[in-house]
């Protein structure tokens, strides 16, 4: 069967490279290479950025009036929405969501562009009582080319999350792509353009870490946006110190879902469900480190396990019952295999899973069942490392504080759940804990109107809702004299 070809998007066309500057990439249901992307180096990034830079110089876009500018982010959301079957079905077969996984994504790409499109209309500035005879003001200028650098476990949904604070505020961007899903940036980009964003406004050149590290490294990329691990992102700070660039990072997580012995069980059964395994376990504030009190602990297990065994959650990923698929990449089944093995030899004990199922016309998939470890001890590596799979540690606690020490005792600070029907606890528990984003009685909520920001490991730099201007644009101060006298003289009096 012939490979489909991916292509890098530039100016507002694919850009194709010759046999020798392309790898393969796998569909993760059938473990079978399904195309050919285009494998970009410096120079393709510098096309990319050059263009961009450009663009964002002869102002088509970066002048052009907010309400204008909103108008067209908001059709990238309508046009999202009427594709969403194309859409869907590409980021299933590229990343291995099942179809009703990849439909969510998509939708909430299109409320994301909506969201941003009320971004270029928010008058953002400030005026300065001053003393007499001056006024200042500020405000806020956008960075010319913004670098994108997203991971694989929401790529259509972080093409556009990472692209339209950026592009909301004039700037032009160069995304770049997980190499293990290179698809629906292409289709973002391409999205963008038939809504009427003029070319090289959004570029994407598709590659791996060599890829993104020329982009980090291009002195006329002032600003980089980058969303996956922690090892990645520390390398990013690193490279970018030299030029003085603008970053902005979101990183891994290892958040704790603390479930206390006057929560709504039942509730928090479900809800943990859903964070620990949605997206197969791959989202960075999935609640996969659960604790839970001493009293309820057996009972929750119980129920959990109930609802494990009974939900039948795993799947062909085309099919549209099916609610955990496989995991990306052989790499991240093998990790997250050894990270299973890894809790047993640590002592914690299986309750759930910790196999692979066998699926029908998907028998080379990398799929790994929902997996639950009971009994662990909060020193683990498994209750401290970030295994991006749908495996899930718990432990217990007999007090507030015993739960948030356990709850503050990683490297991480990215989120945290809270599940007691005690308002008073509640707030106690949460003003001590150590995360960006803290849930009560709900969990892996994101709004885009809500901002957050990683602490710990987890992240720097504020992003959603209207404080993510401040991290996607650089302060502007202008101090006027009307004095007359500009009270400055040289040599200075003592
Ligand atoms: P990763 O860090 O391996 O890769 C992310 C991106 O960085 C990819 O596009 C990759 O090609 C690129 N890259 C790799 N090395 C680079 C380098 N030296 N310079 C520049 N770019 C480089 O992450 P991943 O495995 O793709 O994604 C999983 C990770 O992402 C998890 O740790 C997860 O927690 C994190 N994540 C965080 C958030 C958040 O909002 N905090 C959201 C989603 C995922």
């Amino acid at each position: 069967m012939d490979l489909v070809q991916i292509n890098h998007f530039i100016g507002g066309q694919e850009v194709g490279v010759d046999a020798t500057s392309r790898f393969e990439t796998i569909n993760p249901s059938n473990g079978k290479a399904y195309a050919s992307v285009a494998h970009g180096d410096a120079s393709d990034v510098d096309t990319a950025v050059a263009n961009c830079a450009q663009t964002f110089a002869e102002g088509a876009w970066s002048k052009m009036p907010p309400a204008e500018r909103s108008a067209v982010l908001s059709k990238i959301g309508d046009i999202i929405l009427t594709r969403i079957n194309f859409l869907a079905l590409l980021e299933s077969r590229d990343s291995g969501k099942p179809i009703i996984n990849a439909r969510r994504d998509v939708m909430r790409a299109s409320s994301l562009m909506k969201y941003f499109a009320t971004l270029p209309e928010i008058a953002i500035g400030a005026n300065f009582s001053e003393e007499p005879g001056y006024h200042s003001y500020s405000t806020r200028v956008p960075f010319s080319v913004v670098g994108s650098i997203v991971p694989w476990n929401l790529p259509f949904l972080f093409a556009a999350w990472k692209s339209a604070p950026a592009i909301a505020l004039g700037s032009s961007v160069v995304l770049k792509p997980s190499e293990e899903t290179s698809a629906s940036a292409i289709e973002f980009a391409r999205i963008c353009i038939d809504a009427g964003l003029p070319p090289g406004v959004v570029n994407v050149v598709l590659g791996d870490g060599k890829t993104g590290a020329a982009l980090v490294d291009h002195p006329k990329v002032e600003m980089i946006s980058f969303t996956g691990s922690t090892y990645v992102g520390r390398k990013i700070l690193q490279a970018a110190s030299s030029r003085l660039k603008g970053v902005h990072l979101e990183l891994g997580g290892k958040s704790a879902n603390i479930v206390f012995a006057d929560a709504d069980l039942d509730k928090a059964v479900e809800a943990t469900l859903f964070s620990s395994y949605w997206n197969t376990g791959q989202i960075c504030t999935s609640g996969t480190r659960l604790l839970l009190a001493d009293e309820i602990a057996d009972e929750f297990i119980k129920r959990l396990s109930v609802r494990l065994r009974d939900a039948d959650l795993v799947g062909d990923p085309s099919l549209t019952t099916t609610q955990i698929g496989p995991v990306i990449s052989k790499r991240q089944f093998e990790k997250v295999q050894s990270y299973i093995s890894l809790a047993v030899e640590e002592g914690a004990e299986l309750v759930f899973g910790g196999n692979t199922p066998t699926i029908k016309d998907c028998e080379d998939g990398f799929f790994i069942n929902p997996t639950l470890f009971k009994n662990a001890s909060p020193k683990m590596r498994v209750a401290q490392e970030e295994i991006f799979g749908p495996v899930t540690v718990a432990m217990t606690f007999s007090s507030e504080s015993e739960a948030v020490e356990i709850a503050n005792s990683t490297q991480f600070g990215l989120a945290a759940a809270i599940w007691t029907q005690d308002i008073a606890r509640a707030h106690r528990i949460a003003e001590q804990l150590t995360a960006g984003i803290i849930w009560t009685n709900c969990i892996n909520r994101i709004r885009w109107n809500i901002p957050y920001e990683g602490h710990g490991v987890s992240g720097m730099g504020e992003d959603l809702g209207v404080e993510c201007i401040k991290t996607f644009s650089k302060l502007k101060v202008n101090q006027i004299n009307f004095s007359g006298n500009p009270n400055v003289s040289f040599p200075v009096s003592a």
